[in-house]
């Protein structure tokens, strides 16, 4: 284990099985469908990964980065886009493949964009989900873990850009945020 994590919360064998479990759902509800996974970096490249590899469909990827506009503690649910996507989705089954569901604003937004932009469909894959923080309804299709609300890092999810290669979820010892 990472000397600074505390506890590990979600094991890699854990993810495993919940990676292939939601990858034999998706390749059931998505045959014959006009699948495009689009991953939200960076913290769901990971799960991007590992995810396409268990859907056993063909598909297409796309990639969209983004970040809160303001103040870090006064969330607006306005959400920048720092990379667009490369390809129109006009007409495609998208599913929007995320790392973790809090306030759900940041999702809430990027769904307006994205059904503007005249899907055939639009879903939602969390590899986590935090209910306690959420501010806005999000209709979430697929979800892997429910915790509670704790900030995880690990298995692409970083604290200052760190941890992010951890192939488990844990939570970071307290000194760690001191400095
Ligand atoms: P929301 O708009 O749903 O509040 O924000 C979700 C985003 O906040 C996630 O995509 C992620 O980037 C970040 N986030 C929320 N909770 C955590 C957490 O526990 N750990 C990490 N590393 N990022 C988190
Ligand atoms: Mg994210
Ligand atoms: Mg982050």
């Amino acid at each position: 284990m990472h000397e600074d994590i505390e506890k590990i919360l979600i094991t890699e064998d854990e993810i495993k099985a919940k990676v292939s479990e939601l990858g034999q759902k998706i390749t059931r509800d998505y045959k014959g469908k006009n699948l495009m996974l689009l991953c939200i970096l960076k913290g769901a490249m990971m799960f991007l990964a590992d995810l396409s590899r268990a859907i056993e469909l063909p598909l297409s990827m796309d990639f969209m980065a983004v970040s809160s506009y303001g103040l870090s503690t006064t969330s607006s649910g306005v959400v920048r886009i720092i990379k667009d996507l490369d390809y129109s989705i006009e007409g495609k089954d998208i599913l929007i493949v995320e790392d973790v569901i809090d306030s759900g604003l940041t999702l809430s937004y990027l769904r307006k964009v994205l059904l503007d932009r005249k899907p055939a469909s639009l879903g939602i894959c969390s590899l986590l989900d935090k209910p306690k923080k959420r501010r806005v309804e999000v209709p979430v299709d697929y979800t892997g873990f429910v915790i509670d609300d704790l900030f995880v890092v690990g298995y692409g999810l970083d604290f200052a850009e760190k941890y992010r290669n951890l192939p488990y979820i844990g939570i970071l010892k307290p000194e760690v945020y001191k400095f």
